[in-house]
């Protein structure tokens, strides 16, 4: 399959290590499909430990140079990254919706929404501030620098194949330290793509490589092991982050994990019920409901409760699944067949054991991977889809009695990342904000991400922030300085 792009040099298919566009060692290479109808948009490298070392070393060989770059010098190429970026949306879109499948219009979304982190990042690049602290002796000074960490690995997921790039990368660079990336076998080609960009803005060879790969492990393996590589920034699932964090426990790698979620939205029976529905559905559906802080569970107070379904039910026929790159779709398909059997086999499941299907609960006729926007009533806390992340455009909703026991359902999981609620009542605004176990809490609001909020989770969806003051802290070391035998 052939797409039209006014700019084809973005189009890439081989991997980016030091400034050159290389295959595997071995010449292996796997597809990369179009889900929204399974034809192969082109091939790239499947490569291994030896490829991830030699784009290490690469990273490494680049960061005294890069590393000493003055934070202006670093900024302005930064910025020029993100206006390439910018001038080239329509082509990038083009490629993301292509290879993951949601809708031309969330593409464009996630591209401008990608590229602002790297203008936050490359502003952020010159505050990076030490301290002179309070000293114990009239004859000592103490000071704190904050250093650049080194060579950081990250790895990304195929849901936000090019804003959980940026993301990671800008504030890396920002910082002073270099990057070797792994993006998800599903979506390899707006990394490349971003790489080619990054090229252009005259980023120096070797301080952001890309090696891409069919099975995550050989690479993940490396990248945890390899003493050189002083950072481990992984977005994807807790499973696979449990097992990059236990791995980089043997050389003693930092650690961001940004992982799964499983998002409650709980309505009062005082809100404005219309707000609080339209938040549901747009935070609901967006990306077919595969994203992290998705609306995973909907709580809804029982005097409140089926006016509430209603008012979500008259929403759903506007939602319009299809290719993402046709006219008027609004939902395109599921990334594979995987997650589609996953998807049905969770709405399956709560059926089976009494839940109500309000709208869908099928596939849908737009292709093999299209879902139904589905709400599904009369949901038990104990069922799978209640206790698992959904990742489809399924949402089922169940009711309470009082806020604490809304609170108390809320924080019953191991995720932490984010969570909504709709209330008038101020009072409750901040008690219920101050409960609720989560990194992101939105109050009368179905949050999105943004460069200037710190997003991330607590307890199994978690550790560390990206984007906002703090994202940039997660790629520095702080080291104290101290100056004795001064003369008073
Ligand atoms: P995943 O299966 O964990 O994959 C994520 C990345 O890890 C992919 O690049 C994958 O490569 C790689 N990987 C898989 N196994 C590996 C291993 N053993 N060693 C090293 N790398 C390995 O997750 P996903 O299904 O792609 O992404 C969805 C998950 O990401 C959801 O749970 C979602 O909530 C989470 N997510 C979290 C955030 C956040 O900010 N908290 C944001 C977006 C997504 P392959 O593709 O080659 O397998």
């Amino acid at each position: 399959m052939t797409l039209r792009l006014k700019d084809a040099n973005l189009f890439k298919n081989n991997a980016f290590i030091n400034a050159e566009w290389v295959a595997a060692d071995s010449g292996s290479r796997f597809d990369v499909l179009d889900p929204a109808t399974g034809e192969k948009l082109t091939d790239v490298p499947n490569m291994g430990a030896d490829e991830a070392r030699r784009a290490i070393e690469a990273a490494q060989a680049a960061w005294p140079a890069w590393r000493g770059l003055s934070a202006r010098q670093r900024s302005r190429l930064l910025r020029r990254w993100h206006d390439l970026i910018l001038e080239h949306v329509e082509d990038l879109a083009s490629i993301l919706t292509a290879e993951q499948g949601k809708t031309l219009r969330e593409s464009r979304g996630e591209v401008a929404y990608g590229a602002a982190y790297v203008e936050w990042f490359a502003e952020e690049a010159k505050r990076i501030e030490g301290d002179v602290l309070s000293s114990d002796s009239p004859n000592k000074r103490v000071l704190v620098l904050k250093q650049p960490i080194g060579v950081v690995a990250a790895i990304t997921p195929w849901n936000y194949p090019s804003s959980m790039i940026t993301r990671k990368v800008a504030p890396a660079l920002a910082a002073g330290c270099t990057v070797v990336l792994k993006p998800a076998e599903d979506t390899p080609l707006s990394a490349l793509a971003l790489a080619e960009l990054a090229l252009q803005a005259g980023i120096p060879a070797g301080v952001f490589n890309v090696v891409t790969a069919q099975q995550g492990n050989e690479i993940g393996a490396e990248f945890t092991s390899n003493p050189l590589v002083r950072k481990i920034s992984f977005t994807g699932s807790t499973a696979v982050g449990k097992l990059l964090m236990a791995q980089a426990a043997q050389t003693v790698k930092k650690v961001s994990l940004e992982l799964g979620g499983n998002a409650p939205f709980i309505v009062f029976e005082d809100a404005d019920l219309d707000a609080a529905a339209k938040a549901a559905f747009a935070s609901k559906y967006i990306n077919s409901g595969q994203a992290c802080i998705c609306v995973n569970r909907v709580l809804v107070q029982e005097s409140v409760y089926e006016d509430f379904i209603e008012r979500l039910s008259k929403l759903a026929p506007k939602v319009n699944p299809g290719p993402g790159a046709a006219e008027g779709s609004t939902q395109g398909p599921l990334i594979n067949q995987r997650a589609f059997e996953k998807v049905d086999g969770l709405v399956q499941d709560a059926v089976s054991k009494g839940a109500r299907v309000v709208v869908g609960g099928q596939r849908h006729a737009a292709g093999a991977i299209f879902y139904e926007p589905t709400i599904l009533a009369d949901v038990q806390p104990d069922m799978s889809c209640f206790t698992n992340e959904i990742f489809g455009p399924v949402m089922p909703v169940t009711q309470f009695s009082t806020e604490e026991e809304a609170v108390q359902i809320a924080n019953d999981t191991p995720y932490g990342l984010a969570a909504y609620f709709f209330t008038r009542d101020s009072s409750r605004m901040w008690r219920v904000g101050e409960a609720l176990e989560f990194g992101m809490v939105g109050v009368n609001e179905g949050m999105g991400g943004a460069e200037n909020i710190p997003f991330g989770g607590i307890k199994e969806s978690g550790i560390g922030r990206e984007g906002s003051k703090y994202g940039i802290e997660e790629y520095l070391e702080i080291k104290y300085l101290g100056f004795s035998g001064i003369q008073s």
